[in-house]
C-alpha cells in the first residue's frame, strides 16, 4: 500500500527508530528495495531523484511502484527526491508520488520559506507531503559549519513552511567523505528541541554507525540512503563479470546478481535504522 511521509515518520521520530529512504534509478532497484522491505516487514521510502527523471520517466517509476507496492502489506511511500523546480513537484503529484521534497536549501531564508509555501500548497490538498531543507547538505568532501541549520531558523522555518519533515545540515555530505565524517550532534538535539516534525538526514553512505544510532535517539526519522546502492551494485556486477571472463553473460543474468546484492545492502541498513518488523506501527491508512 502507498502512504504518505507522516504515516510512517511519525511513529519513528515518536519511538526513536528511522526508515531508510533508498533512492532508485531503474525497475531493478525499485524491486531490491521492496523485496527487502517485504523480507523485513519494514514500512519503505522509495526516493527518486529530480536528477534522476531524465533516466527514469516519472509516470514509468509511479506505475511500475503503484502496481508492485499493491500487493505488498507494508506501507511504501513514494517520494520526489531534491526537488528544485516546482513543476517537477506539480508532474509527480499528477503521477501519484504520495510525497514530494522541496529543496530551496541554497536560497536565503525568506526566499527558502516562499518557495517551500508554493510546495506545500501544491501537495498538501492533494494528500501529498512535503519535505523541505534548512541548511546546506554539500557534495562530496568536507561538511562546512557555517552552512549548518541554526535551531532557531528551523524553528521559524517549520512554523511558516507548515513541512512535515526536515533535512538540516549537521555535518553529513552527499557522496563519499573526505576524512573523518562527524556529525554536530549538541546542533542536532537543540535543533530537536524546536522543532517538532521528524527530521531527515542526507548524506548517510559512510557514516559511523554510533553517530548514525545517537542521530536516531536525538529525532533522526529519515535517513537517505543513496551511493552504497549505487555501489553495491556496480561491486556485483563487476564481480560477476570478473569470474566470466569472456564468457557471453546475458544482460538479465548481470541484473539478477546486481539485485540479489542490492536487497542485502538495504535490509542491512533496515534493521540497523531499527525499521524492520514495523509495520504495524506505521498508522494503517491507504491511500491508494
Ligand atoms: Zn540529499
Amino acid at each position: 500500500m502507498l502512504v504518505d511521509l507522516t504515516q510512517v515518520l511519525l511513529p519513528a521520530r515518536r519511538h526513536h527508530y528511522a526508515l531508510g529512504a533508498f533512492n532508485v534509478y531503474n525497475l531493478e532497484t525499485v524491486d531490491a528495495v521492496l523485496a527487502a522491505a517485504s523480507e523485513l516487514d519494514s514500512p519503505v521510502i522509495i526516493a527518486l531523484g529530480e536528477r534522476y527523471l531524465k533516466h527514469f520517466p516519472i509516470q514509468a517509476v509511479a506505475a511500475i511502484v503503484k502496481t508492485m507496492a499493491q500487493d505488498l502489506c507494508v506501507p511504501v511511500v513514494l517520494h520526489l527526491d531534491h526537488a528544485q523546480k516546482l513543476e517537477s513537484i506539480e508532474q509527480a503529484i499528477k503521477a501519484g508520488f504520495t510525497s514530494v521534497m522541496i529543496d530551496g536549501s541554497k536560497l536565503i531564508l525568506s526566499e527558502n520559506i516562499a518557495l517551500t509555501k508554493r510546495a506545500v500548497a501544491l501537495a498538501r490538498p492533494r494528500g501529498v507531503s512535503v519535505e523541505a531543507e534548512l541548511g546546506r547538505i554539500v557534495r562530496t568532501g568536507a561538511a562546512e559549519a557555517d552552512l549548518f541549520t541554526d535551531p532557531q531558523e528551523a524553528r521559524q522555518f517549520v512554523e511558516e513552511a507548515d513541512v512535515d519533515a526536515l533535512a538540516i545540515a549537521i555535518g553529513t555530505v552527499h557522496g563519499l567523505y573526505k576524512g573523518e565524517p562527524m556529525l554536530d550532534l549538541a546542533r542536532l538535539s537543540q535543533i530537536a528541541e524546536q522543532v517538532s516534525v521528524p527530521l531527515v538526514l542526507h548524506g548517510v553512505s559512510g557514516l559511523p554507525d554510533h553517530l548514525i544510532k545517537s542521530a536516531i535517539q536525538l529525532g533522526v526519522a529519515k535517513l537517505n540512503v543513496n551511493t552504497e546502492i549505487s555501489i553495491q551494485g556496480v561491486d556485483a556486477i563487476r564481480g560477476f563479470l570478473a569470474n566470466r571472463g569472456n564468457e557471453n553473460t546475458r544482460l538479465e543474468e548481470l541484473m539478477i546478481e546486481a539485485r540479489h546484492s542490492m536487497v542485502g545492502v538495504v535490509k542491512k541498513y533496515m534493521e540497523f535504522f531499527g525499521s524492520s518488523g514495523k509495520r504495524q506501527g506505521s498508522f494503517a491508512m491507504a491511500r491508494h
